[in-house]
Parts: C-alpha cells; sequence; structure tokens
C-alpha cells in the first residue's frame, strides 16, 4: 500500500504491523480497558482500522467509535455470541465464519499465550454495498488459562480483494474469449482429476478444435477471426455445465472437462458441439461455414492423469481431422493394432465434399502434424497407417524395411477387420526376393496394380496365393538405395486406383519413410553415441570438452565428472580445472591454431598441486562452436619421485 506523509493515500488500508503490535501489547496489559480510552481512540484512528473487544464470560461486545463511519449505525454494545447476525450484515452467498469462530472459542477450556486467527468477511456498508474485511483476532486467557476476551481487528481490504482478483482472473484467463487460459485450463483438469475421489462417477475430456479456420482469416482477416474465435468460444461454454472446466488452449482450439459424463452423455455432448459450431459467418457480402472436430476420452476409464488423457484425447481428434474433420472421436484402446484408435462407426453429420477434398490436399500437413505431436515414433506410424487405410479403405498396409544383414522384415502393420496380419510370415524377406520385386518398380519407386491376376506371370510369382487383389507400394530411397517399401493392399476385389489415391498414398510413404529413415539413423547414433560415452567413461584419465570462444565445459568424462564434480556443464575449465578466476597462462588451447589441429603440453595446476599431460585437439561439435578435447592424465606422481 502506497502512503503519503505516512497516511495511507486510500481509505483502504490494512493496519501496519507496528500499530497491530502496539494494539496486541495494549490488549494484553489494559486488558479491562474499554474503547473509549484514549489510546484505543487514536490507534483506531491511526490505522483507520475498527477494534473491538469481546470479554467471553459476560458476553460483552465494546466497538471503537469507527465503526459508524462505516456501518451507518452505533456500535454495537452488550451480548455479542446471539447478536452476530444481527450487528454484521454479512453476505449470505459467504460462509459465515464470525459465528464459526464465536461457537469454537466458546468451546476452548484452556488456551496457550496466545491465540491468533484471522479470516474474511463480506460486509454490508453503510452505503449498501458488500466490502470484504480481513479480521484479525487475539484470543487471551485467565491466570487458569481459560479462554477470558478476544482484541479484534476489522480492516477493509476491499481495494486489495479487487486488485488480487482482477489479477487472479486476468493471469487464469484468455483475454480473447474469457475462458480459462491453457495453463489454468490444465492445472483445473489435472486437479479436479487428482483430488475427484468419485471412482464411480467419470468424465469426459475433449479436445475441440475448429475446422479450417485459416480460411476465416485468409478470407475476413484477423480481425474478424477474433471475433469468430469469440463466438465459438461462447457457443463450447453454452453446450457445458457451470461446473465443467472449459478453456480455450490454443488459437482455434479448445478443452473441457465434463464432469460426471457417461457415453450417452458424451455423444449427446458431441452432437450438441458439433451442431452449434457448424455456423455460417457472412461479411462484406461473402460467407464462409466453419465446422468442428472433437476427440474426447472417458477417465477413469482410459487414465486418471491429465497428460495421458490429453494425450489420448488428442489422438483422437487428430484421428477425426485426418478422417475428414466436423466429426468425433472417443479414445478406445480395445484395439490390437494402435492402441489409442477409436474403430466405431463414425456418427457422420456430413462430412462435406470440401473437407474429405481438404484432407487429399493437406494429407502431407496431417501426417506432419501427427509425427510432430507425437511422443511415441511407433504409434505414430501405426496411427498413420490406420487413418490412411481407413481413408482409403484399403485392406492392408504395411512398411517392409531393410534389417541391418540387407534382408528385408515388416515392421509396421496395419489391417482391417477381414484381413489377417502377415507380420510374421514376413520377417527376413532375402535381399535377393525383395530386389527382384523392386524390379517392377516404376522410375518413381511406385508400383500400382489394379488387379494382381493380370499381371505377367514372372510377376505373378510375388502374389501367388496370396488375398491380395490390387495393390500400391511406394519404396522410400536413402542415398539411391530402397531403405523400405510402404504398400497398401486391396483384399476384396480388383481395384483401380485413383490418381487422387496414389497421390496421397505415395505421399504418405514419402514422408512415413523419411520420418523412419531419421528415426534409425538417430537411433543408430544414440546407440553409437551411448558406446562412445561408455568407453570414454571407462578411460581412467580425465577427458573433457570446452567451447575454445568462451572456455565453457561443453562434456566431463566420468574420471573427470568425479574429480571436478559433476554439475559443472557450461561453468568455465579455468575455474572447475585449475581453480583460477581468469582463463590460465598456460592453456593449452593457446597451442592451437588454424593450421594446428592437436597438440601436448604438460602443466601443472597450482591451485591443486596437480601435473597434468594435456593431449589437446579440436573436434567437431556444432556448426556454431569451435571446441576442443582435452584429455589429461595425472603425471603428479611422476613428477614428485623425480
Ligand atoms: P484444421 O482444420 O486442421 O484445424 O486447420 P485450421 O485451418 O483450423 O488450422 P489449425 O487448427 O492448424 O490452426 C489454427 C489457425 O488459427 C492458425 C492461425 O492461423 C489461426 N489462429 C491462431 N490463433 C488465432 C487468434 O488468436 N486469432 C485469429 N484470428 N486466428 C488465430
Ligand atoms: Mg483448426
Amino acid at each position: 500500500m502506497q502512503k503519503k506523509n505516512g497516511l495511507p493515500t486510500s481509505r483502504v488500508i490494512y493496519p501496519s504491523d507496528k500499530l497491530s503490535e502496539q494494539f496486541i501489547k495494549e490488549s494484553e496489559c489494559t486488558a479491562t480497558k474499554t474503547f473509549d480510552t484514549e489510546s484505543y481512540r487514536i490507534l483506531a484512528e491511526l490505522s483507520q482500522a475498527i477494534m473491538f473487544e469481546w470479554e467471553i464470560v459476560n458476553d460483552h461486545i465494546s466497538v471503537s467509535d469507527n465503526w459508524s463511519l462505516v456501518f451507518g449505525n452505533k456500535p454495537p454494545i452488550g451480548n455479542f455470541s446471539g447478536n452476530i447476525d444481527r450487528i454484521f450484515s454479512i453476505d449470505p452467498k459467504t460462509k459465515n465464519v464470525f459465528t464459526e469462530y464465536v461457537n469454537r472459542t466458546k468451546k476452548i477450556k484452556k488456551v496457550g499465550p496466545q491465540h491468533y486467527e484471522k479470516f474474511e468477511l463480506h460486509l454490508l456498508t453503510k452505503n449498501n454495498e458488500y466490502i470484504w474485511f480481513q479480521v484479525r483476532l487475539l484470543l487471551r486467557c485467565d491466570e487458569n488459562e481459560s479462554p477470558e476476551r478476544v482484541f479484534g481487528m476489522m480492516t477493509d481490504i476491499n481495494m486489495q480483494k479487487k486488485e488480487y482478483e482482477s489479477l487472479l482472473h486476468e493471469a487464469r484467463h484468455d483475454v480473447l474469449t474469457n475462458l480459462y487460459n491453457k495453463a489454468t485450463t490444465q492445472r483445473l483438469i489435472a486437479h479436479y482429476l487428482r483430488h475427484s475421489r468419485l471412482k464411480d462417477k467419470r468424465q469426459v475430456l475433449f479436445v475441440i478444435d475448429i475446422d479450417n479456420f485459416k480460411d476465416i482469416n485468409d478470407l475476413f482477416g484477423h480481425l474478424f477471426g477474433d471475433s469468430v474465435i469469440v463466438d465459438i468460444a461462447h457457443s463450447i461454454k453454452l453446450v457445458f455445465n457451470k461446473t465443467d472446466i472449459v478453456g480455450r488452449i490454443g488459437g482455434d482450439e479448445f478443452m473441457a472437462l465434463c464432469k460426471n459424463c457417461s457415453e450417452d452423455l458424451f455423444i449427446r455432448k458431441s452432437h450438441e458441439l458439433l451442431a452449434a459450431l457448424s455456423k455460417t459467418y457472412t461479411h462484406q457480402a461473402r460467407s464462409i461455414k466453419i465446422s468442428a472436430s472433437i476427440g474426447a476420452v472417458i477417465s477413469p476409464d482410459y487414465g486418471t492423469r491429465f497428460e495421458d488423457l490429453f494425450r489420448k484425447a488428442d489422438k483422437a481428434l487428430y484421428y477425426i481431422k485426418a478422417s475428414g474433420k466436423n466429426n468425433y472421436c472417443l479414445y478406445d484402446n480395445d484395439l490390437s493394432v494402435p492402441q489409442y484408435v477409436n474403430k466405431r462407426e463414425f456418427l457422420l453429420t456430413g462430412n462435406s465434399e470440401k473437407n474429405k477434398k481438404f484432407f487429399h490436399e493437406n494429407v502431407v500437413e496431417y501426417i506432419f502434424k501427427i509425427l510432430h505431436r507425437s511422443t511415441d515414433a511407433t504409434a505414430a506410424t501405426n496411427l498413420i497407417l490406420e487413418i490412411i487405410s481407413n481413408r482409403y479403405k484399403i485392406s492392408r498396409a504395411f512398411i517392409i524395411e531393410k534389417n541391418s544383414d540387407g534382408n528385408y522384415s515388416n515392421t509396421f502393420e496395419w489391417c482391417s477387420d477381414k484381413s489377417a496380419s502377415k507380420k510374421s510370415s514376413h520377417q527376413d524377406i532375402p535381399k535377393g526376393t525383395a530386389e527382384k520385386f523392386f524390379s517392377c518398380l516404376n522410375e518413381d519407386g511406385i508400383f500400382g496394380c489394379a488387379d494382381v491376376k493380370l499381371l505377367p506371370a514372372e510377376m505373378q510369382i510375388h502374389f501367388k496365393d496370396s488375398d491380395i487383389h490390387a495393390i500400391l507400394e511406394c519404396a522410400v530411397f536413402s542415398e539411391g538405395n530402397i531403405r523400405a517399401m510402404i504398400g497398401f493392399e486391396y483384399h476384396t476385389h480388383p481395384r483401380e486406383w485413383k490418381s487422387e489415391e496414389i497421390e496421397s498414398l505415395s505421399f504418405t510413404a514419402e514422408i512415413l519413410g523419411t520420418f523412419l529413415i531419421q528415426k534409425r539413423t538417430l537411433d543408430k547414433m544414440k546407440h553409437s553415441h551411448m558406446q562412445t560415452l561408455e568407453i570414454l567413461d571407462h578411460i581412467e584419465s580425465f577427458i573433457y570438452v570446452i567451447d575454445t570462444q568462451n572456455y565453457e565445459i561443453l562434456f566431463l568424462n566420468k574420471s573427470a565428472a568425479e574429480f571436478f564434480g559433476t554439475k559443472q556443464l557450461g561453468k568455465k575449465c579455468y575455474n572447475i580445472i585449475a581453480g583460477e578466476e581468469a582463463p590460465c597462462s598456460f592453456c593449452p588451447i593457446k597451442l592451437l591454431d588454424e593450421s594446428t589441429d592437436s597438440a601436448q603440453k604438460v602443466i601443472y595446476l597450482e591451485k591443486r598441486d596437480l601435473w597434468l599431460r594435456a593431449a589437446i585437439s579440436k573436434i567437431h561439435w556444432s556448426a556454431d562452436r569451435e571446441v576442443c578435447m582435452v584429455h589429461c592424465h595425472d603425471i603428479t606422481a611422476l613428477k614428485k619421485k623425480k
């Protein structure tokens, strides 16, 4: 609180701690005084707090005169506990904590030397408005330690409370829609899930994303887009109950926790949402229709932790997005292949041609989004195979990857309900067999066939005794060689592949293939990195890596970490290794220059009394850093012997 000339600038103040202390001291030694004493009057005036004293034994209350300034009537006097409701007009929407306090205090038999409590009250004042007061109470006892009297101070904290509430509101709400913001939505839902002991009750977590929202911005501009978001937020809020938690978690993405929600209610709410969000916006004589996609998951059936549930609802959402939008999907993992995909019949509420076309046009974007949002590459790959297969009514989708021995194995597979898995029988396909098939591919690495029975005999061999009628296979190249094949089989009858299908499927194969190659390379690098670390850790001498520009330590092997401390990464080597405050005059880095990539030097670390033979060499770390590795042998014993 700001003060001018030592006095509070606003009507609303907290008494300073000094004044409270003084009041309490006065109260202690003048327990028998009433509020007409001069010192109380001065204290009350200075602090602008209303002071009162309640003598418990005879239930008598006396209150400082400034009561009248706030409440209009005369300060109450006399019988207290039976008159609390008459004395204080407590906001009926709030708890009567004063009565609770009085009843509790009357029951106390023995108290310690100080019994201090504070609470807040929302009281009706003379201006007929409710104001927040903080009430601080000190309970004093007599020589037998029985409660004798209570000294109290009431301070107007309305302004602070309002400021605090408005700050809290700002911090918790999304400025545009006034719904909870992302952090608050997550926190509230996580908190509710953690604390809801309603084990037999179910909750549904909804993730809602507007379809093709970018079109609105593109057509009508961002400002109009903002007003649409506000309108959408309002519509979403109306679908849920007041007690449900609803928030905006991204540009056009919303989340809601529907408490105590059955599967039937979920379906009802989803239909309501789809209907409420299926709107046409008109601006400057042009119209645009929007729709929404919904992913959801039931708790506790599919988890009780927020992160887990969100991941599942998000996957269900992406499933719908990629399957044509304007629909909803409830996560269901009673399924064989990707655990998280809902195979329920889609409740089609208008998978418009536009969205289907949109899917085709944006297949790349969706695949990227799924891969980008996924933390689990295997699950993401399975999901993509399933989405694509469902979308294009494929019987079986598979990925065959080259093994380290040059043979090929089926690593991923998705099968429709009517098709059997072939994964186990498609392991270690000999390199020669695979290469024979590769010769059927066209120059883009694609092989498409509407009816395998019409293929020349030498090619039919590949599909002998199989249920395949039509097939589309796409090769994934890496450095000019085929590293994998992604294939889509159709088992029902011959099928002419449309150019749109070939395009989408080969795009999918290309992206998935690139992703898989990257993943495998990363796995390999990780593996060899771990091996390198292990080797370095088994070396007893010290190895560390430093940035030659700023002497920052980037790596310490196990011996060095044990000697110099494990938490030294990012700190300066002269400080950590040599115990100096500035770069050492003998620093071996100085031996390196443009033409010298490595050097050796014997150095003496005076502060550590340590002789080291240091071998230093430039190494490649990252494009923007000049880095060198220092390998030190401790030769102190050798030196000292001499
Ligand atoms: P999809 O059907 O896949 O959901 O595509 P979409 O066009 O709706 O795009 P997406 O959900 O991926 O991204 C939401 C877009 O909303 C991105 C951005 O252009 C726009 N956006 C994000 N925040 C705001 C905002 O505060 N105001 C406005 N007007 N637009 C926003
Ligand atoms: Mg969207």
